[in-house]
C-alpha cells in the first residue's frame, strides 16, 4: 500500500486527487492498466482505507517484500504531506534510505525547499526500541537529513539529535494529534499504565500544524534558554531564632516559563543551587539586591559562615539581626512559602549552569502563539 505510483514512469501521489479526481482515475486504470506499484512494477488498484485515505495497493501481492501499513499510520503519512505543501516546502513520500536487508527503512515524507536542508518525517506506528531509533537516526543525519519522528509507543527518545513525539489518532474526529514530553516524562519509566497524566504530556497539537510549525521554526529545545523569565521568588515568613522577630526566608526560585511561553515547563530552583562563593552567588545577589528584599521583609541573601556546615555559604538571613536562618528552616515552612515578588531575568547560561536537574529545560516546546506579535519574546535557537 502506498501514497504514490507511476504512471508510464511519471510520478502520481494519491493526494493530488480529488474525490472525483480519484474515480476517474480508477476507471481509466480499469482500461488501460497504466498505473504500477513503485516497489515492484506490479498492476495498481485503488483503494481507501477504513480511515478514508486513498491508496495504490498491489492488484496481486505476487512475491514483492513491502511492508503493509495501519490505516493510522497511512493517514498520518496523508497528513503530513499535505501540511509540508501547505508549509510552501516540496513533499517527496515514501522515500527508501535502506535496501530490505538492511530494515527497509523508509522515510515517509521527505520536505524540500531550494536553498534549505531537508527534513524528513518518520511516522513510527510499530514498537521500535530506542537504539534502533538512534542506529536510523544516526543513518539519516549521515545522510544529511534532519527527521523527525512521530510515535505511537510511549517510550519515545527525548534529545535535541532526535526529535521525537508521540503520535495518537482520535477517533471521533479522525484526526491525527502530537503529543510532547513534558518535565516529568521519562522514556525508561513510561508505558501506557502510568504515563497519560498531564505531567508527561504537556503539548498537544494538531499533526498537521505541528509538521506546518516545525518547517516553520516553531520547534524549539530547552526554549526557556535565552529568554527573559520572570522569577518568582517564594518566600515563606518565620520567627527568626536569635532575635525573634519576623522574618522572610527565600524557599523556592520559579523562573515561571510557562507565563512568557505558553506550554512550556517553569523551572525551579532554590538559593544553595547558587552557592559557590563567586558568580552564581553574585548572580543573585545581584538579582535580588537588599533593598529589593527588605521591602518585601526579607531578609539578604549573602554568604554567611555556618557553624553547623563549618563554611561560608548562600543563606537567607534575618532582616532584622542578620542571623543566618539554617537550612533546617526550610523543612518547617517551605509549604507556606508563597510567591511574593517577581523579577525578570535573561534566563541564560548564568542560570542554567548552576542546576542540577535539566528535565524541565531540556524539553521540546512548540510555539503555538500566532505569527504577530510572536517574534518579540522569542528565543534565538
Ligand atoms: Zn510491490
Ligand atoms: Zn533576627
Amino acid at each position: 500500500m502506498s501514497l504514490k505510483c507511476t504512471s508510464n514512469d511519471q510520478e502520481l501521489l494519491s493526494i493530488d486527487f480529488d474525490n472525483e479526481g480519484w474515480e476517474n482515475l480508477r476507471a481509466r486504470n480499469r482500461k488501460d492498466r497504466a498505473l504500477k506499484m513503485t516497489c515492484c512494477g506490479a498492476d495498481v488498484v485503488l483503494r481507501q482505507t477504513k480511515l478514508g485515505t486513498q491508496y495504490f495497493a498491489h492488484a496481486k501481492k505476487g512475491r514483492c517484500t513491502a511492508v503493509t501499513d495501519t490505516a493510522e499510520a497511512m493517514i498520518a503519512r496523508e497528513a503530513i504531506a499535505k501540511a509540508v505543501r501547505r508549509a510552501g516546502w516540496n513533499a517527496s513520500l515514501e522515500m527508501p534510505r535502506a535496501p530490505v536487508e538492511e530494515g527497509g527503512w523508509t522515510l515517509d515524507v521527505q520536505a524540500d525547499r531550494e536553498g534549505g536542508k531537508p527534513v524528513a518525517f518518520k511516522v513510527q506506528w510499530g514498537r521500535l526500541p530506542l537504539d534502533e531509533v538512534a542506529h536510523y537516526q544516526a543513518m539519516s543525519q549521515a545522510a544529511g537529513i534532519r527527521t523527525l519522528w512521530f510515535m505511537r509507543q510511549q517510550s519515545i527518545p527525548v534529545e535535541k539529535a532526535t526529535p521525537a513525539f508521540r503520535l495518537s489518532h482520535d477517533v471521533d474526529t479522525n484526526t491525527c494529534f502530537v503529543s510532547l514530553p513534558g518535565p516529568c516524562y521519562h522514556p525508561v519509566f513510561a508505558s501506557s499504565k502510568n504515563s497519560e497524566g498531564p505531567n508527561y504530556w504537556q503539548q498537544h497539537v494538531d499533526l498537521g500544524s505541528f509538521v506546518e510549525g516545525a518547517l516553520a521554526g516553531k520547534l524549539r529545545f530547552a526554549p526557556q534558554v535565552g529568554c527573559t523569565l520572570p522569577l518568582d521568588v517564594c518566600v515563606a515568613y518565620t520567627e527568626c531564632w536569635r532575635c525573634k522577630k519576623t522574618t522572610g526566608l527565600v524557599i523556592d526560585l520559579c523562573f515561571a516559563a510557562s507565563r512568557v511561553l505558553q506550554g512550556a515547563a517553569d523551572v525551579t530552583a532554590n538559593i544553595y543551587d547558587f552557592d559557590d562563593e563567586r558568580r552564581g552567588a553574585d548572580l543573585l545577589m545581584a538579582t535580588l539586591p537588599v533593598e529589593t528584599l527588605a521591602r518585601h521583609g526579607i531578609g539578604a541573601i549573602k554568604p554567611r559562615f555556618s557553624r553547623t556546615e563549618g563554611r561560608t555559604c548562600l543563606s537567607n538571613g534575618c532582616i532584622h539581626c542578620d542571623a543566618l536562618q539554617g537550612r533546617f528552616f526550610d523543612h518547617e515552612v517551605a509549604y507556606d512559602a508563597q510567591p511574593v515578588l517577581s523579577v525578570d531575568v535573561l534566563f541564560d547560561d548564568r542560570w542554567v549552569s548552576h542546576l542540577e536537574d535539566r528535565d524541565a529545560i531540556d524539553r521540546w516546546w512548540f510555539d503555538d502563539r500566532p505569527c504577530d506579535g510572536a517574534a518579540e519574546d522569542a528565543p534565538q535557537s
